[in-house]
């Protein structure tokens, strides 16, 4: 399968990757990953795409500007943009939740937000304890705590709590049959330190650091064969869609989930290190 990549007229600055204008944000080819999981987003910005007869969920709405690519994705899938009953977020960045006021004027999504984040969200990123960008503000249906569920008939969704990138960072939870087999799949939160962040003497979010500690033992105790990131590029999407149907399916990948994790909070432990030498 070739990989074809088309450059869109979208500029847009990236929370994750600080606030230089980002170049033309490259699209995706929309893509099963496995069950009815499919990734929507483009080459940078991970959307997700969970289907069900009742009504669809939709993972990271991206920025104002990617929601058109999101809803042509889902089109071009055989779906309905406007089935999309659920909108949820990896994380409170403009770059995963910035387009949520476009996004549910059009599908009338309900968006539910962990605890620690819906205030940043639904004030447009105001309050955000590392960034200074602005969005159009969404009401926020639901806020979110550990373990919460969102539910559909016959899908299960569940919400974890894995502060640290963001306070209300979540990394959702769901259980998919394929071949008569029940896999375990995984959407992780960010866990970077991004490079602004002060992990100590943090006026903003004093917790940061305890947060990044919960969020590893959470992380490496979840059973995970599909696992999928806040960003492709953390679960090397490029080159798992290069692999589809050669083989078995390249999404199912237990032990990339734990070299992601171990070397994320090998980078946290050593940055935390560094800080506290500088302190
Ligand atoms: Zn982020």
């Amino acid at each position: 399968m070739v990989i074809r990549t088309f450059l869109l007229v979208i500029v847009a600055a990236a929370a994750c990757f600080g606030q230089k204008p980002a170049p033309p944000e490259p699209a995706f080819p929309p893509h099963k990953i496995i069950g009815n999981v499919y990734y929507v987003g483009t080459l940078n910005f991970a959307s997700y795409l969970i289907t069900t007869p009742q009504g669809h969920i939709v993972i990271n709405s991206g920025f104002a500007k990617l929601v058109p690519v999101i809803k042509a994705n889902i089109e071009k899938l055989g779906f309905k943009f406007k089935d999309v009953k659920f909108l949820l977020t990896s994380e409170s960045h403009a770059d995963h939740i910035s387009g949520c006021d476009d996004f549910m004027k059009e599908t009338g999504a309900f968006l539910y937000v962990m605890n620690g984040d819906e205030k940043v969200v639904s004030q447009g990123g105001e309050g955000d304890f590392a960034y200074d960008m602005m969005w159009e503000p969404c009401m926020v249906k639901r806020i979110l705590k550990d373990s919460d569920r969102v539910l559909l008939p016959n899908l299960t969704m569940t919400a974890r709590h894995t502060p640290g990138h963001t306070p209300g960072a979540t990394t959702w939870l769901l259980k998919v049959t394929e071949g008569g087999k029940t896999y375990d799949v995984v959407f992780a939160a960010s866990p970077n330190v991004n490079p602004t962040y002060r992990l100590i003497n943090n006026d903003k979010y004093p917790q940061i650091a305890d947060d990044y500690r919960r969020t590893f033992s959470v992380l490496k105790s979840l059973k995970c064969d599909v696992f999928l990131g806040a960003h492709g590029a953390d679960h090397k999407m490029q080159q798992k869609y290069a692999r589809i149907g050669k083989g078995a399916n390249p999404f199912i990948d237990p032990e990339g989930y734990k070299a992601y994790v171990a070397e994320r909070e090998a980078t946290f432990l050593a940055k935390l290190a560094e800080q506290q030498r500088q302190k």
